[in-house]
């Protein structure tokens, strides 16, 4: 009986969260940096023609306010891309955790840092940090060369024994996840043993494409998809976007340099795609290629913004 009652809130809250005027969601994210230092087998951020950029801390902390006073709680500095890639991405931490008094602050990284700069950990947790998720797709360091295409895997490691050292002194989430895939589904077997003392998870979960960027991996099918309606992502340039893995901005809807978070979440532009969304009526957008895993050519949802990489659209559409 209670889990039948659940089970229609459950549907309930997603029929309200998933309507042309959503309300305010509960987390949000930023891209504070739209580069990486792996090259994933399973990954499209290094085929990218956007530029590299990072998010100035200044806009940063203008959007995290405004998140902050509509009602968002949760924050994550990842949106597709590596955090760690900002040089200052403590005092994003710091502002998120101190100044703002989000409930819950985390991080989805590689975990790669040198031995030299293992004290960024310290830096994170210090400021406010409360949750870190380290990929680590393979259980060895030969695997790992071959999948993430760097030679990481001991730095990795290291970073997961310091964070671990310092679950002693403080109180957060440490987590490692891996994507797995035909050529790492033997050595991340040996990830538990390795490292499941140290952490409080590892978790397997098997490759997907990519918001319809790398669909030979076409595991992630579904029929809806909440995220336009349900959560934040702001680029590393400033934009509103859709999704967190839209590497060339191709969801991206507004740009927030120009107008309010407020105004661009409500904006008509996203409140059409929402509606789109809602119609099933995708055709032409990367949630098409997402949703169905094929190779259709797209178009941008704003072309102002997504002008700016016609260079990365040619590309794309070429391959369709
Ligand atoms: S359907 Fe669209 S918003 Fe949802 S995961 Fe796919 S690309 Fe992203």
């Amino acid at each position: 009986m209670a889990s039948r009652l659940k089970r229609a809130l459950k549907k309930k809250q997603s029929r309200t969260q998933c309507s042309l005027h959503p309300s305010w969601p509960k987390q949000i994210q930023l891209e504070v940096a739209n580069s990486c230092n792996q090259d994933c087998l399973f990954c499209f951020i290094n085929t990218m023609k956007r530029s590299k950029k990072r998010m100035d801390l200044e806009f940063g902390r203008r959007i995290m306010t405004e998140a902050y006073e509509e009602g968002s709680r949760v924050i994550s500095f990842a949106a597709g891309a590596e955090p760690l890639m900002h040089p200052n991405l403590d005092a994003f931490i710091r502002i998120a955790k101190q100044e703002l008094n989000y409930d819950y602050v985390f991080l989805t990284t590689n975990g790669m840092v040198t031995q030299k700069k293992l004290s960024r950990w310290d830096q994170f947790i210090e400021a406010g940090l409360e949750s870190v998720k380290i990929s680590i797709n393979a259980g060895d360091r030969e695997t790992y060369k071959k999948v993430h295409r760097r030679d990481h895997f001991d730095q990795v490691i290291a970073s997961i024994k310091h964070l671990s050292k310092l679950k002693k002194k403080y109180d957060f989430f440490l987590g490692v996840s891996s994507v797995s895939l035909p050529q790492n589904e033997e050595s991340i077997t040996h990830l538990e043993p390795l490292i499941g003392h140290l952490v409080d998870e590892v978790l397997v979960v098997p490759a997907d494409n990519q918001s319809g960027q790398m669909i030979e991996y076409d595991t992630f099918i579904s029929e809806n998809c909440k995220l336009p309606f349900t959560r934040i992502y702001v680029t590393a340039e400033g934009y509103l976007r859709m999704c967190c893995g839209d590497m060339e901005n191709f969801l991206a809807v507004e740009d927030l340099n120009q107008m309010s978070l407020k105004e661009a979440f409500y904006s008509e532009r996203t409140t059409e795609f929402r509606r789109r969304h809602l119609e099933k009526n995708l055709e032409g957008t990367l949630c098409y290629r997402c949703l169905n895993s094929v190779q259709d050519p797209i178009e941008p949802l704003n072309p102002d913004i997504a002008d700016r990489w016609s260079h990365s659209i040619e590309i794309i559409s070429k391959s369709a």
